[in-house]
């Protein structure tokens, strides 16, 4: 299956068609529109040539043809568009996180350039990890914000090629969540890393206040408290993210993939705060070996677990046991 990925769930835009004000709901139904077509788009880019940190930023200029026009390379001074320096930023901060914490040389582990493409359509509210570059579009401003201001929105969509190129992992059922959690988990991690927080310091959030005033919600996902962050019956919008295995989603009309993600993100999260100082450590260390591991198509949350605790044995007991422990709270392991 092509890897790839948007920032907002679809479920999340299709209620808020039903928004009372023409200027919401048209940019929510030209996403939900593109995003079908972006799908259906195969990459015409092959094979990106090796050249360690290596940024490429370019325009869509509100058209819908990628890459757009080229703005910035690496190593070029920042241009007059906020939203190109910020894509070049964040994409340094994130080649910059797996190159020291993990000596990974980008994405695809022997200096992948990292593409990206701003101001995606005419307010398209989303980002998009097409399986060779990131997609920004700049937010309806009324409900979204531009999608470029979120560095952890930005570290989950890079991941998506970390991931594309150390498993197998499908979009699908408990391998596609887990691909999910994985790409959260790590954005959250190069948040953290960059702004050099701790455990107890850091807001586990994803995407904070991507989501406008007008809609009551605090961000699009939480590993702390997995479903707590947006419920706005206005719209019949609720983060239905379970944290438990009694709770998975298995409706195909909840988009079970984006809502279960839930359950391994808080697993990680127990762990992460059980051991303290900074998640990407020790907790980051073991979620990086594991995915390195080469995840199964089909691999389920059982069998990632199994792996994690594997991974964790040369840790220490203590580690061990903190993993485990996390693993039973959210009733992946049975007591
Ligand atoms: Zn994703």
């Amino acid at each position: 299956m092509k890897p790839s990925c948007f920032i907002v769930p679809p479920s999340l835009l299709e209620a808020l068609q039903a928004h009372e004000s023409g200027r919401v709901r048209g940019p929510v139904g030209r996403t939900l529109d593109e995003m079908h077509r972006l799908e259906h788009h195969r990459p015409a880019r092959n094979g990106t040539p090796v050249a360690h940190e290596h940024r490429l930023v370019y325009d869509c200029e509100h058209e819908t043809y990628l890459p757009g026009t080229l703005r910035r390379r690496e190593a070029q001074p920042p241009c007059d568009d906020a939203d190109v320096n910020r894509a070049y930023e964040a994409a340094g901060i994130t080649y910059d996180f797996y190159r020291t914490v993990f000596g990974r040389d980008s994405l695809d582990g022997h200096g992948k350039h990292l593409i990206s493409s701003v101001h995606y359509g005419v307010e398209f509210d989303n980002a998009h990890w097409d399986g060779a570059q990131i997609v920004y579009g700049d937010g309806d401003g009324i409900m979204f914000r531009s999608f470029t201001l979120f560095l952890d929105v930005i570290a989950h969509e890079l991941t998506h090629g970390v991931i594309f190129n150390e498993t197998r992992l499908g979009y699908e059922g408990e391998a596609g969540a887990l691909n999910e959690s994985l790409a959260d988990v790590f954005g959250s991690l190069v948040k953290q890393w960059a702004h050099g927080e701790t455990v107890d310091k850091a807001d586990w959030l994803i995407g904070k206040g991507i989501l406008r005033p007008p809609l009551r919600a605090k961000a699009l996902r939480s590993l702390a408290a997995p479903g707590s962050v947006f419920k706005d019956k206005r719209f019949g919008l609720e983060d239905t993210q379970p944290s438990h295995m009694r709770d998975l989603v298995t409706d195909e009309d909840q988009d079970p993939v984006h809502a279960n993600s839930g359950i391994p993100n808080h697993a990680f999260y127990l762990f992460a705060k059980a051991l303290g100082g900074h998640a990407w450590e020790t907790a980051g260390r073991i979620w990086y070996d594991t995915m390195c591991t080469g995840l199964s198509e089909d691999c389920s949350f059982a069998s990632f677990a199994a792996q994690t605790l594997l991974t964790a044995e040369q840790h220490g007991t203590k580690t061990f046991d903190a993993l485990a422990h996390a693993w039973r709270k959210v009733g992946v392991l049975q007591d």
